[in-house]
């Protein structure tokens, strides 16, 4: 089973990939949660990712493509595993089309959390206030947002046309239940 969650950032994709994860018992891959991992490494390259994550930014697709390939490597991915932030650009999903396809699997479903952005940005700062995410800021937000509608719209249309009978579109402006309620209906 592999599983896509996209949406805008705030959408919802980290709580119900993990909700999703336990279900189903394969691991939930966050990449915003990989990079923030990496930045308690404290080396060379740290400062540079810091200052990327906290301005809203992407990290390079090359930095992205080769932290997904060494984790799908991982004996725990063996039966499957939920992408939550990733793929974010169209390289990034040509790149993951490549690496399923070399290891003879399929993409089961791609689900799009469609959030209103008010919501998302409501969401966003009240994260803000709990997590002390630097990249839950109003300003920041905006930029994740623009961002979002530049470069990780576009795959909706990509998987929409392409994957037509595996995509799926849920309301995420619903309670995170009732969100969960409709993600079982469909797995
Ligand atoms: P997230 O927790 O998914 O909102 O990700 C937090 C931040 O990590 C993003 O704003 C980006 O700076 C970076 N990031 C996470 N996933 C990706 C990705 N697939 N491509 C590029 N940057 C990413």
């Amino acid at each position: 089973m592999i599983l896509i969650f996209f949406g805008l950032p705030g959408a919802g994709k980290g709580t119900q990939a993990a909700l999703t994860s336990k279900k189903l018992n394969i691991p939930h891959l966050s990449t915003g949660d990989i990079l923030r991992n990496k930045l308690l490494e404290k080396d060379s390259k740290s400062k540079k990712l810091k200052e990327i994550l906290e301005s809203g930014n992407l990290v390079s697709d090359e930095i992205l493509n080769g932290i997904i390939l060494r984790r799908l490597d991982k004996q725990d991915c063996s039966k499957g595993f939920i992408l939550d932030g990733y793929p974010r650009t169209m390289t990034q999903a040509l790149y993951l089309n490549e690496l399923i396809g070399l290891r003879k699997l399929t993409i089961s479903k791609i689900i799009n959390l469609s959030v209103d952005s008010e919501v998302v940005i409501n969401r966003m700062k009240s994260r803000s206030r709990i997590e002390n995410r630097k990249d839950d800021k109003e300003e920041v937000i905006k930029k994740r947002i623009l961002k979002y509608l530049k470069e990780t719209k576009p795959l909706s249309d990509y998987y929409r046309h392409n994957f037509s009978s595996n995509y799926y579109v849920i309301d995420g402006n619903q309670e995170i239940k009732k969100i969960q309620h409709d993600i079982s209906e469909i797995l």
